[in-house]
């Protein structure tokens, strides 16, 4: 029930066996922070910022960003606070900026391919977001990465960005730590490469399964193969985990899939450091993972790598669901 759910908002999120998986959340607005306090989020791993850019009828200036990061990472109190750069383009358009009509906009104009050719714009976001930096524990993460390159260009701008606001003498914090979605099959082959570039990286499953499996994730007609435990998917998930260890970066969810209680020994068995859920996702998230063992999921991981069909694995993640209920 709700409010036996809820009892478990302030427990800590530990596996019976002692390992953890911090439990921050997606939000879209500073408003949806307190639903998520009241969850027991342990910080914010996504915030979505173009919702700041899409309510209104004209791009947010830097002030107006400010106070947005600024009251976030005041609300969180040191929790940490990871803000994501504009992902404009794709299925999220703004009424006061063209974008070119596309045949594939999910392959299209978006995310840090705008923000890196509107320097100007995105430097207004970096500067917002780096002033919000002195007022709590904010991190920076870009979307859409494919290549090293992208990173390195972002980061320039960071640099010009952070230049600026100390001849300005204005405080922000310098080591801010930035990390990548890891959303784009290119990532996943790189993974290793880019893992020296960043500080963390944050699996974005809705757009990697897109991406993965050639099937858009808005296309009702093909819904039926946008399939999150396709073995394809959960050998980049795989790949992942795995460079970032080689390198010694910590690895996020914040996709859909994070809110899918049968994938918590995903999770656990691979060794991911934190999922980032809706609000309403948490505590059924965290109950499941309070009765599942890191332990026992490992060795279910090594079965379920065996597997050669989807629903072969999603059956055998809802018999051990079942199992440990
Ligand atoms: C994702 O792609 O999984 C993600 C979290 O980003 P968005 O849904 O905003 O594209
Ligand atoms: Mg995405």
């Amino acid at each position: 029930s709700r409010a036996r759910l809820q009892q478990l908002a302030q427990v800590p999120s530990v596996t019976p066996d002692g390992e953890t998986l911090e439990l921050a959340a997606n939000i879209s607005s500073v408003k949806e922070l307190d639903a998520a306090l009241g969850s027991g989020a342990q910080g914010v791993g996504l915030f979505r910022t173009e919702f700041l850019y899409m309510d209104r009828s004209r791009f947010p200036t830097e002030e107006e960003q400010y106070e947005v990061y600024r009251m976030a990472a005041e609300k969180l109190q040191g929790k940490p606070l990871i803000i994501r750069t504009l992902d404009i383009g794709g299925d999220k358009q703004l009424d006061y900026h063209e974008l070119p009509e596309e045949e594939n906009p999910f392959l299209g104009f978006r995310a840090i391919r705008f923000s890196l050719s509107r320097k100007d714009l995105f430097k207004v976001q970096l500067r917002a977001i780096l002033r919000a930096s002195a007022y709590g524990n904010v991190q920076i993460m870009y979307p859409l990465i494919a290549s090293v390159e992208e990173v390195r260009e972002a980061n320039g701008v960071l640099a010009e960005a952070m230049g600026e606001l100390e001849a300005e003498g204005v405080p922000f914090r310098k080591d801010v730590p930035t990390g990548i979605m890891i959303e784009v099959p290119a990532a996943v082959a790189v993974a290793e490469l880019l893992a020296e570039e960043v500080a963390f990286f944050s699996i974005g499953t809705n757009d990697l399964v897109q991406f993965t499996l050639a099937v858009d994730r808005m296309n009702e007609q093909i819904s039926y193969l946008y399939e999150p435990y396709h073995p394809a998917v959960l050998r980049m998930l795989r790949a992942v985990v795995q460079a970032a260890k080689r390198r010694g970066i910590q690895v996020n969810v914040c996709g859909e899939l994070a809110g899918d209680v049968r994938a918590m020994p995903i999770w656990l068995g691979l060794g991911i450091h934190e999922l980032s859920l809706s609000a309403q996702a948490i505590l059924p998230v965290k109950e499941t993972m309070l009765r599942t063992y890191a332990r026992e999921s490992r060795a279910l991981m090594e079965e379920i790598f065996k597997l050669r069909t989807a629903k072969e694995i999603r059956d055998r993640l809802e018999r051990f669901h079942a199992e440990a209920t």
